[in-house]
């Protein structure tokens, strides 16, 4: 959550963090400042609200400093206010330190520092980092090494960026648990939250590993002294990361999905299988796994970690993994998993999906089960995170950067990485004979096309959405695998419209739910054909008896449905699992629909944030 970006060089270091902190706009963030050296003195200047509300304050001579440090803030410790915005500086303002998490100690280290004389403006917990380095620095008179000693002394999650008025020209970097990448220019270097801002000057990156101290200068940097070189290559575009004519990332995002599974298809199939081969099994490139396929057979249970959309992606490996390689699979949040005592031994795989890959609460348990011995392998788009790097293996989505705060592709990008690793398993299991791992691989292929079919339903989709933009709930009801889209339906649109909606088991609402029930309740419902099919239909009616409103997400070829509800949208079914791709298509769609009617500002909903950094 929220973002970092800090400058050194030659150029205009103020306007280059403002425009990086533009880029993580995404993320999600209540605030934003700066600080920057002019004539040898810190100058922060700090504004409620936007970026944009930023730019507007920077005074003209701004524009002379080269080096600088930003942020944007999502509050966990005081209010969104001027004051609590970062960058935060010591009393003599000689540091400035911009921060990214919790410091859980503070209150502690606040009541030293005060005892020591220190003043306090703000109520952040950041606060006591400026402080602190400031002191220390004092003892020692070497920024990296201040900047060692107070991590040393803070618990909880960080990312630091730090100027000084002793270092021009020098920014100190640390983390622990919060992601931080430095990009290495020609004379120039960045430190930001994630890729984004530093691709348009790099694709040359560092990505800091827990408790390290980056000492940077426009020449490179350092750690503990030692000249540190680029450790990955980034391949995303800067252009693949911004909205290319669509009027929100979220809209753009919605639409790459064909483009975006044919890619991940490509990367992670190396070979379908021939048809006219019995014995052929489709091949998969999942050398990034490391996971034997020994371990894989010995595998005794699947404990899927996972939170909001990454969960419910979770939710359909369960029905995936089960049917394909006959493994049970338990899924759960990280959050509650982590603090448990959950009982897992080695031979349990543990699957984290994260999209950013940065997740706190599925990085925890993910931690917790390689502390137990299990073999952990992680589902997720950013390579080079730190669930990818701490994780036994992982499998990456290949679905290009996702900036909009409500997932799209990544999440039908999980479902299908998810559906590869469970053929995968099948096959290694000895589960599935090659005709029906190959038929579950074209179904996968298929996919792309039936999302382009989906799509080009978009204006029917929006009239419908917009006849239900007024109302105040929602409910969405499926049965299997349509019970994790209700959820994922639900969440999308309470996510960027702000109404209340729920995702129910069809099979619940006569225990209770069915009391919301009245004529201004929209209620959507995941009906297509299939084996539970019937019993949808008997859900539907027991709405439509007490004066609900039912929007069915139907099959392409059912001729029966229209009669029964208030308005259709079909989908081309397949009756097989890659149908749960296809339908959150509509689902995505009605929710963006009903958020710009609404007048949202859908990229970057209210108190949201992208990649959930914090527990
Ligand atoms: N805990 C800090 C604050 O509340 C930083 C929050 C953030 O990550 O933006 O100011």
């Amino acid at each position: 959550m929220c973002g970092i970006v800090g400058y050194t060089g030659k150029g205009p270091a103020v306007e280059l963090v403002v425009r990086g902190l533009e880029k993580l706009e995404y993320r999600g963030y209540d605030s934003a400042g700066v600080a920057f050296l002019l004539g040898g003195k810190l100058r922060v200047v700090r504004a409620v609200g936007r970026v944009e509300d930023l730019r507007r304050k920077l005074p003209p001579e701004a524009a002379a400093a080269t080096s600088a440090i930003g942020h944007t803030r999502w509050a966990t410790h005081g209010r969104p206010s001027e004051l609590n915005a970062h960058p935060h500086s010591d009393g003599a303002g000689n540091f400035a330190v911009v921060h990214n998490g919790i410091i859980e100690n503070y209150a502690r280290l606040r009541e030293d520092l005060q005892r020591q004389g220190c003043v306090f403006t703000s109520e952040t917990d950041t606060e006591v980092a400026a402080h602190l380095i400031s002191r220390l620095h004092e003892a020692c008179g070497d920024l990296p090494r201040a900047v060692e000693r107070a991590i040393g002394m803070i618990e909880g999650t960080f990312a630091f960026a730090v100027l000084s008025t002793h270092y021009p020209g020098r920014l100190a970097a640390t983390r622990r648990g919060s992601p931080l990448v430095a990009g290495f220019g020609q004379g120039e270097m960045l430190v930001a939250s994630d890729a984004l801002p530093i691709l348009p000057t790099t694709h040359d990156v560092y990505y800091l590993k827990d408790d390290q101290v980056l000492d940077v200068e426009p020449g490179g940097a350092r750690l503990k002294g030692e000249a540190v070189a680029p450790s990955d290559h980034i391949h995303w575009s800067a252009e693949e990361a911004e909205r290319g004519g669509y009027e929100h990332f979220m809209l753009k995002e919605i639409h790459e999905q064909p483009a975006a599974l044919r890619k991940l298809a490509s990367k992670l199939i190396e070979d379908p299988g021939a048809p006219g081969d019995p014995g052929g099994f489709p091949r998969f490139r999942l050398d990034e796994m490391r996971v034997t396929a020994e371990d894989l057979r010995k595998a005794t249970r699947v404990v899927v970690v996972a939170q909001g959309t990454s969960y419910h992606a979770g939710l359909i490996a369960r029905n995936m993994i089960e049917r394909t390689a006959r493994l049970p699979v338990q899924v759960e949040y990280g959050s509650d998993f982590r603090y448990r005592d959950p009982i897992v031994d080695p031979g349990v795989l543990v699957l984290g999906i994260s999209q950013s890959g940065e997740t706190a609460d599925t990085l925890g348990a993910v931690r917790l089960a390689k502390e137990r011995g299990c073999r952990t392998v992680s589902v997720l788009n950013v390579q080079g995170s730190t669930m990818a790097r701490e994780s036994d293996g992982c499998v990456p989505m290949h679905v290009g950067p996702e900036i909009g705060v409500a997932s799209t592709k990544a999440f039908t990008g999980q479902i299908a990485a998810l559906y590869v690793l469970a053929i995968h398993l099948g096959v290694v299991r000895g589960v599935l004979t090659a005709p029906e791992a190959r038929r579950r691989v074209d179904d996968l292929l298929q996919v792309p096309q039936r999302i382009d079919e989906a799509l080009a339903q978009a204006a029917h989709v929006r009239e419908i959405a917009l006849k239900y933009k007024d109302a105040e709930h929602a409910l969405y009801l499926g049965r299997g695998t349509g019970f994790p889209l209700a959820l994922e339906g639900a969440l999308k649109l309470k996510e960027v419209s702000y109404i209340h909606a729920e995702g129910i088991d069809a099979a619940e609402m006569k225990h209770g739910p069915i009391a919301l029930i009245d004529e201004k309740m929209p209620v959507f419902v995941l009906a297509l054909q299939g084996r539970r099919y019937e019993k949808i239909v008997s859900n539907i009616q027991e709405v439509k008896a007490r004066g609900g409103r039912v929007i069915a997400i139907a099959s392409h070829d059912d001729r029966e449905i229209a009669a029964r509800v208030d308005d259709v949208i079909r989908v081309h079914d397949d009756r097989g699992i890659m149908n749960s791709i296809v339908c959150s298509i509509p689902l995505q769609l009605i929710a963006y629909h009903i958020a710009v009617g609404l007048g949202r500002d859908v990229d970057k909903p209210r108190n949201l944030a992208k990649s959930v950094t914090v527990e």
